[in-house]
């Protein structure tokens, strides 16, 4: 009988990379330090608990790559959050800002804690606690964290409050932020549009509109939101969306806009009712996992229904449901790709905070749009020029620029 080796998730962003090294023809030892990360902390964080206990709970920053530019990456509040997980989207964040072509390297960090069941105090002062643990590490220069999962513009602007009483006035030392805050117009919205602009690309690279396409979303949170908005802008179809409460679908489309005035989609009034794992499953033309990684497995992975998945979410489909879907002629767009306008649009709020100076909305679209092209075009041309998938394709060009300045740089002395 034949075995199957679980991969940690690590281990399979590994494989990745070890690949596209392979086929630059790399030499091992550079595979190596591709590999592994810089720099990883873990941290306690002792807290009360809203009836007085005290519990410790777990912290991390991990620094995979400064090769290209100070670190960059979210931080997630979720139970699920551990060390692998974190090496793994810190890696993937590395070539994520290389495929896209901005000055930064890789990060990421969390806290294992259910983010759902925190008052706002007890999230401030989880975050408070993360930042003053770890600030040594942290900086505009040296790393710079975002929202992701379980976070948002309110948890960036308490660690930036806690940043500045440590170290100073630097707005520029996280992205994410209020508008009120140093933010920067679009940032919100960013990934989300870049996700509908690559699906947009993808079925046009096929000779398809996407104009009535239909789509299912898992997801219904920054990323997800804004997706289903510019999808419904593009004229496509929502016709499955669901969050961590369950999901609705309606194969006639769904009200997006509706959708979107409520907390969660357990107020939405019309549609089937369907659980949370069910929309990956609905029967659409193209797919959207935009909430948790590691939802596409070998246990689901035969019951999709789409044409086209397109990766919002970090690290959704595990390796071997990825070779599965591919054998069928299934499109993947990666995730380094798909999620890229999330740290694009970092990129942008960044330089505005250093420069002191904010740029107009459509000034932000029209260089996330015009980026995100670039990127999809250039992994689409690779994948071409190397007879590979997408994913293979967008790590092959990421690889070869962190290998590059890594190289260039001489660090091996
Ligand atoms: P979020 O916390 O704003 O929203 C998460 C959504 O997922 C919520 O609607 C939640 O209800 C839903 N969800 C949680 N558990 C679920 C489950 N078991 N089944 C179905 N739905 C579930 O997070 P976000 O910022 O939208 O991030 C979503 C994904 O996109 C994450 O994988 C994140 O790493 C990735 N991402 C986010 C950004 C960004 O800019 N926010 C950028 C790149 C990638």
């Amino acid at each position: 009988m034949e075995q199957v080796i679980l991969r940690s998730s690590f281990e399979e962003v590994n494989d990745q990379v070890a690949r596209a090294g392979s086929l630059l023809g790399l030499h091992p030892g550079i595979i190596d330090v591709l590999t592994s990360c810089e720099r990883e902390a873990v941290i306690a964080i002792p807290m009360y608990d809203d009836e007085g206990n005290i519990e410790v709970l777990s912290g991390y920053r991990v620094q995979h790559s400064s090769a290209r530019g100070p670190r960059k990456g979210g931080i997630r509040f979720h139970q699920t959050v551990n060390l692998d997980e974190t090496r793994a989207l810190a890696s993937l964040m590395t070539w994520k800002t290389a495929l896209v072509d901005v000055p930064f390297g890789g990060a990421k960090g969390g806290v294992a804690v259910d983010a759902s069941k925190l008052s706002p105090r007890r999230k401030e002062q989880i975050i408070r606690r993360w930042t003053r643990s770890l600030v040594e590490m942290l900086g505009q220069n040296r790393d710079i964290p975002a929202p992701d999962l379980g976070t948002d513009a309110q948890t960036m602007a308490w660690f930036l409050d806690e940043y500045q009483r440590l170290e100073g006035f630097q707005p520029a030392c996280v992205t994410g932020k209020p508008l009120e805050l140093f933010g920067a117009p679009g940032r919100e919205e960013a990934t989300g549009r870049g996700v509908a602009g690559i699906t947009r690309a993808a079925l046009e690279h096929d000779g398809r509109s996407a104009k009535g396409a239909r789509v299912a979303i898992q997801g219904f949170g920054n990323v997800g939101r804004f997706a289903a908005r510019t999808f419904s802008e593009l004229g496509m179809k929502v016709v499955a969306i669901a969050d961590v409460t369950g999901g609705i679908v309606d194969q006639a489309g769904l009200d997006v806009l509706e959708l979107i005035s409520y907390p969660d989609l357990s107020y939405a009034p019309t549609g089937d009712r369907i659980g949370s794992t069910d929309v990956l499953e609905i029967d659409c033309d193209v797919l959207i996992p935009a909430a948790l990684g590691g939802v596409i497995t070998d246990a689901n992975v035969d019951r999709l229904r789409c044409e086209y998945l397109i990766e919002a979410a970090n690290h959704p489909t595990t390796s071997t449901a990825d070779a599965s879907l591919r054998k069928r002629g299934i499109t993947i767009v990666p995730d380094i790709l798909a999620n890229s306008g999330g740290v694009l649009g970092s990129y942008f709020e960044w330089t505005q905070n250093i420069q002191e100076f904010r740029w107009p909305l459509q000034r932000f679209r029209d260089e996330l749009d015009a980026r995100m092209a670039i990127a999809f075009a250039t992994t689409v041309e690779t994948a071409d020029h190397y007879g590979v998938d997408l994913r293979t394709a967008a790590f092959v060009v990421s690889v070869k620029r962190v290998a590059e300045a890594f190289t260039l740089r001489g660090t091996l002395a």
